[in-house]
C-alpha cells in the first residue's frame, strides 16, 4: 500500500541521517566508523556524498530514538532496520535489537535518490558476523531491482556511454573517488535481469570488473549471458590476483587506473572462450561441453550478424571448424535460450 511504503521510505530516510550523525558527531563514531573509512582511504567528501554513517555498538540505540522521535515500530520492522522477538515475560513489550549494531553504514538509494535500504560493514572480521549484513527484502526494497551506486552514476553512465560493474560498495566508492563516475554494483547478489534493465536505459555497454579472486569468476560467467540477451556489449576485465577494483583504485592514480582498464577490458565471448579453451585443451569430452557452454552464450544475442562473427571468432579461438559451432548453434534453436 502506497501509505505503507511512504512510511517506510520516512524511516530509512532518518535512519541514514541518524546513522550519519552518529558517525560524524559522536567519540565513538569518529574514533571508531569515521577512522574506519579514513583508513580506507576515502575522503570527508566522499564519506559525505554517499551518506555514510555508523550505527553504535549498542543492543537498541537507533531504535529507541526511532521510538522517540515518534516513528512506528511496525515500520522499522518492516524495513528490517529493527529485529523484534517476541518477550517472554511480557508478551506486551517484545524485545528490540537494532539488526546493523556496531556496523558501518552503507545507504542504498533508488535511481531517484531515495534511501531503500543499507549494507552494513562489520569491522571487526575476526568476529564469525557475516561481514557485510543487508536490509532485509522489503516493499520497498527488492534487492533484485536495485544497483548500488546508481543514483550517483546515471548521468555519467549515460555521458561515458558505458557502465563498470564491480562486486561490491566499496568498489564503487572508490572508483567515484578518482573520478571514475560510470560505476555501479551489484553487491554480492548474482546479477538479475531486471538490474541489467536499469543499465540498459542509460548506455548499451557494461564492462564487468572481477575481483582478482578467481573464486567468483568461473561462477559469474553464466549470469553475464543475461547481460548478452538484453542486445548490450560486454567487456570483462579482471584485477591482479589479491586485488578488487576498490584496492588497486586506492593505490593507484586515475592515469594508471584508467590505462589499466583500457588495456586488460576484453570483449566478453572472446574472454570466456580463451578460459574454455584452455580448461578444455586435452580432454576431448570437456571440450565438447565448452562448445556448448561458448555456443550457448553466443546463443542469447538477439543480432543475427553478431551471432555469426562470434562463432567464426570462436571457432578459431576453441580450434574447432566453424560448422560443428553452427550446427550447435542450429540445434539450441530460440527454445533454448
Ligand atoms: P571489503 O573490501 O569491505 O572487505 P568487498 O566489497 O571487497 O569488501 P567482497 O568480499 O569482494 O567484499 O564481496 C563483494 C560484495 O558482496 C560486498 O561489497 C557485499 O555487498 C557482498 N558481501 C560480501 N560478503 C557478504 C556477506 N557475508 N553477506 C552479504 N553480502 C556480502
Ligand atoms: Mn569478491
Ligand atoms: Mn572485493
Ligand atoms: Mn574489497
Amino acid at each position: 500500500e502506497a501509505n505503507e511504503r511512504e512510511s517506510m521510505y520516512l524511516v530509512s530516510e532518518f535512519a541514514q541521517k541518524h546513522f550519519e550523525k552518529m558517525l560524524w558527531e559522536t567519540e565513538l563514531g569518529k574514533a571508531i566508523g569515521l577512522s574506519y573509512f579514513k583508513e580506507r582511504g576515502f575522503t570527508q567528501e566522499t564519506i559525505q556524498k554517499f551518506g555514510l554513517g555508523y550505527c553504535l555498538d549498542e543492543w537498541d540505540g537507533f531504535t529507541k530514538t526511532a521510538l522517540d522521535k515518534g516513528y512506528k515500530l511496525n515500520y522499522l520492522e518492516k524495513t528490517g532496520l529493527t529485529i523484534v522477538k517476541e518477550n517472554p515475560q511480557n508478551p506486551n513489550d517484545p524485545r528490540k535489537f537494532d539488526r546493523f549494531k556496531g556496523r558501518v553504514m552503507f545507504p542504498i538509494h533508488s535511481m531517484s535518490g531515495r534511501v531503500l535500504g543499507f549494507g552494513g560493514r562489520i569491522l571487526k572480521t575476526d568476529k564469525k558476523a557475516a561481514k557485510y549484513q543487508n536490509s532485509p527484502e522489503s516493499d520497498i526494497y527488492h534487492k533484485s531491482k536495485v544497483l548500488y551506486g546508481i543514483y550517483y552514476a546515471k548521468q555519467a553512465i549515460a555521458k561515458e556511454d558505458n557502465c563498470f560493474l564491480v562486486e561490491g560498495y566499496t568498489d564503487v566508492i572508490q572508483f567515484v573517488q578518482r573520478g571514475i563516475e560510470n560505476v555501479v554494483s551489484s553487491s554480492g547478489t548474482a546479477l538479475t535481469s531486471e538490474q541489467i534493465r536499469l543499465i540498459n536505459r542509460l548506455t548499451k555497454n557494461i564492462t564487468v570488473l572481477f575481483d582478482g579472486d578467481a573464486a567468483g569468476l568461473r561462477a559469474s560467467l553464466r549470469g553475464i549471458d543475461l547481460i548478452l540477451e538484453q542486445g548490450m556489449n560486454v567487456k570483462v576485465c579482471t584485477f591482479p590476483e589479491g586485488e578488487d577494483p576498490d584496492s588497486f583504485a586506492k593505490n593507484n592514480e586515475l592515469e594508471e587506473i584508467q590505462q589499466y582498464l583500457k588495456e586488460n577490458s576484453k570483449d566478453f565471448i572472446q574472454f570466456k572462450a580463451h578460459i574454455l579453451a584452455k580448461e578444455s585443451a586435452n580432454d576431448p569430452i570437456k571440450r565438447a561441453e565448452t562448445v556448448r557452454d561458448i555456443v550457448q552464450s553466443i546463443s542469447k544475442i538477439p543480432d543475427g550478424i553478431k551471432r555469426e562473427i562470434y562463432v567464426q571468432e570462436c571457432a578459431g579461438i576453441m580450434n574447432v571448424s566453424e560448422s560443428v559451432l553452427f550446427s550447435t548453434l542450429a540445434q539450441m534453436g530460440k527454445k533454448d535460450r
